[in-house]
C-alpha cells in the first residue's frame, strides 16, 4: 500500500510495464487514499467506477504488452477541464449540474495515452484566486501544518488547490491544473510540489472554461521534475480548434533533463528582490542560485525595469477578459437558471446568485476598464505595459538562458487570511503574472522550508517556447535540494500501514 502511494509516476510507469503492480492494484490504492484524506476536500467528483474499469481495461492491455505513455495511471483533473458526461463546475454555482457533453483536448490527450480520470479537483471559483477558498463546493484545506501553530488549518494556494493538496497528500500520483497568472505555480509552491505552465499555446485551450483567454494555459503538477515532463509532453499538441495554439512540436523533454547545466547562463533579476520580501525566501532563493553556481552555471545579474507594473497590467487584462468570457452564463445554455416573469430579470437573478463574491468582483473591474472612457486609461496603458514587458524579457534573454526567482513571496498562510484584503490577495502572484503575460514557460520547484515548516519554491523561467531548459535547470536544483519533507498527513499514514 505504502508502495503505490510513494511512486513517483515514472516509478510508476516502469512497474506497469513490467507487470510488477497492476493497473487495478495503484487506481485501487488512490481511491483509497482519497476517501481517507476526504477531509482535505480537494475533490469535488470522484469517479470511482469509471476509473476501475479504466484500469482494468489498461490491465488488459498491458497484459499483451501494449498501451500508451500513461498506460493504466489514475490522474487527478482540475474541474475546470471539460469532461465527457462528468460534472464539471469550475467551482462555481452558476455551472453546478453541468455535465458537458464532449471532452477538452488536454485530457483527450491524456486517455489516448492509457490514463485514466481519477476525480475532478477543487478549484477557486472560475479560477479566480489564490487560496482555494473561494469555491462554491467549500475551501481545500493544505495538508500540510506549521510548526508553530499546528492546529491551524493552511490553504493549499490557488486556483489548482484541489490538484496540489491531491498530489502532495498522495490522493493522486499526478494531477493537472491551470495557470493564467500563477494557478499552477503557487500552489505548487505551498504543497511542497512542481508545477509547470508551459508556454502560452503548447496546451490546447479547447475545453477548459476560459477565465483570461491571452493567459490561460494547462500544466501538469507532480511531485518530481521528471514525472512534469513526461506528463507535459503528453498533454502538449497543435490542435486547429484553439486559434492561439502552436503549431511548433514539442520537443523531447525528457533527452536533456539530467545532462550538465555547464556554461548555462542563468539571470537573476534584481527587481524581484522587493522590499517586502521576507528575509528567508530571500535566503533560500540565494541558495538557489549557489547550487547552480557549483553545477557550472554563470549567473548574471539583470534588470528588468517594468516588472513593478506586472501586477497592476494583470489585475486589468485579467478581468477584462474574465468579464467577456462570463458573459456566456446567462441561465440559458448552461447550469443554474433563477426562473423569474421576464428575461432580464432572470438573466440578473441567476447571475446574482451563480456568482461568488470574487468572481462578480473581477466581472466588475473588467467591466469598468473595458467601459468607454476608461478604456484608455486602463485597458490599452495596461497593453502597452504589457508590451514593455516582453521587451524587459527579450532583452534579459539575449543575455541569459533562464531566470531564477522565487515562485510566491512567502510560506502558505491560514485559511480565511488575506479574504478581507483583495490587494494582498493579489500580491501573492507578484512573481509569476510577468511570465504569464508574457506566455513564457516557467516551473515551481520545491527546495526548502520556512522557519515554520512549511515548503518554499523557486520559479525557473525560460524563453519562449523552451521548455527544455526549464526542466534541466528545474531538475538540477531539485537534484540539489534534495526536498524529501512530506506533511504529516503523508507521515502519518505511512506509519500506520
Ligand atoms: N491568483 C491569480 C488570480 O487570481 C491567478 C489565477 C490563475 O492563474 N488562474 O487571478
Amino acid at each position: 500500500m505504502n508502495d503505490f502511494l510513494n511512486l513517483s509516476l515514472a516509478e510508476a510507469r516502469t512497474r506497469l510495464a513490467a507487470r510488477d503492480i497492476s493497473s487495478t492494484e495503484l487506481t485501487k490504492a488512490y481511491l483509497d487514499r482519497i476517501e481517507a484524506t476526504a477531509s482535505l476536500n480537494a475533490y469535488i467528483t470522484i469517479t470511482h467506477e469509471q476509473a476501475m474499469l479504466g484500469a482494468a481495461q489498461s490491465d488488459a492491455r498491458l497484459a499483451k504488452g501494449e498501451g500508451g505513455i500513461l498506460e493504466g495511471i489514475g490522474i487527478a483533473v482540475k474541474d475546470l477541464f471539460c469532461t465527457n458526461g462528468v460534472q464539471t463546475t469550475a467551482a462555481s454555482r452558476i455551472l453546478d449540474g453541468f455535465i458537458p457533453m464532449y471532452e477538452s483536448t488536454v485530457t483527450t490527450n491524456l486517455w489516448n495515452a492509457g490514463a485514466i480520470l481519477l476525480g475532478k479537483t477543487n478549484l477557486d471559483e472560475f479560477a479566480m484566486g489564490s487560496s482555494n477558498t473561494t469555491s462554491y463546493y467549500g475551501a481545500v484545506e493544505s495538508p500540510w501544518r506549521s510548526t508553530d501553530a499546528p492546529d491551524k488549518k493552511l490553504v493549499p494556494g490557488g486556483s489548482s488547490g484541489g490538484s496540489a493538496a491531491a498530489v502532495a497528500a498522495r490522493s493522486a500520483i499526478a494531477a493537472i491544473g491551470t495557470d493564467t497568472g500563477g494557478s499552477i505555480r503557487q500552489p505548487a509552491s505551498f504543497s511542497g510540489i512542481v508545477g509547470m505552465k508551459p508556454t502560452y499555446g503548447r496546451c490546447s485551450r479547447w475545453g477548459i472554461i476560459a477565465f483570461a483567454s491571452s493567459l490561460d494555459q494547462a500544466g501538469p503538477m507532480t511531485r518530481t521534475v521528471e514525472d512534469a515532463s513526461i506528463l507535459l509532453q503528453v498533454m502538449a499538441s497543435y490542435d486547429p480548434k484553439d486559434s492561439t495554439s502552436a503549431q511548433a512540436a514539442m520537443p523531447n523533454l525528457l533527452s536533456d533533463l539530467n545532462k550538465s547545466i555547464k556554461g548555462m547562463i542563468i539571470g537573476v533579476p534584481i527587481e524581484y528582490q522587493i522590499d517586502s520580501l521576507p528575509e528567508e525566501t530571500s535566503k533560500i532563493w540565494k541558495q538557489g542560485v549557489n547550487w547552480l553556481k557549483s553545477e557550472g552555471a554563470d549567473i548574471v545579474y539583470i534588470s528588468m525595469p517594468h516588472t513593478k507594473y506586472a501586477l497592476a497590467t494583470y489585475y486589468i487584462i485579467a478581468p477584462a477578459e474574465a468579464s467577456s468570457n462570463l458573459a456566456r452564463y446567462d441561465g440559458v445554455r448552461y447550469g443554474l437558471r433563477i426562473n423569474e416573469k421576464n428575461i432580464t430579470d432572470m438573466y440578473t437573478h441567476t447571475r446574482t446568485e451563480g456568482f461568488g463574491e470574487e468572481v462578480k468582483r473581477r466581472i466588475l473591474l473588467g467591466t469598468y476598464v473595458l467601459s468607454s472612457g476608461y478604456y484608455d486609461a486602463y485597458y490599452l496603458k495596461a497593453q502597452k505595459m504589457r508590451n514593455l514587458l516582453y521587451q524587459d524579457f527579450n532583452q534579459a534573454f539575449e543575455k541569459v538562458d533562464t531566470i531564477l526567482t522565487p515562485t510566491t513571496p512567502s510560506d502558505a498562510f491560514e485559511i480565511g487570511d488575506n479574504k478581507d484584503d483583495p490587494l494582498k490577495m493579489y500580491l501573492q502572484d507578484v512573481f509569476t503574472v510577468p511570465a504569464s503575460l508574457v506566455g513564457l514557460p516557467s516551473i515551481s520547484v520545491p527546495v526548502g522550508l520556512s522557519k515554520r515548516g512549511l515548503p518554499i519554491g523557486l520559479q525557473v523561467i525560460g524563453r519562449m517556447f523552451d521548455e527544455n531548459s526549464v526542466v534541466r535547470i528545474g531538475r538540477t536544483l531539485e537534484r540539489a535540494a534534495q526536498f524529501k519533507a512530506m506533511t504529516a498527513m503523508v507521515e502519518d499514514t505511512t506509519k500506520d500501514e
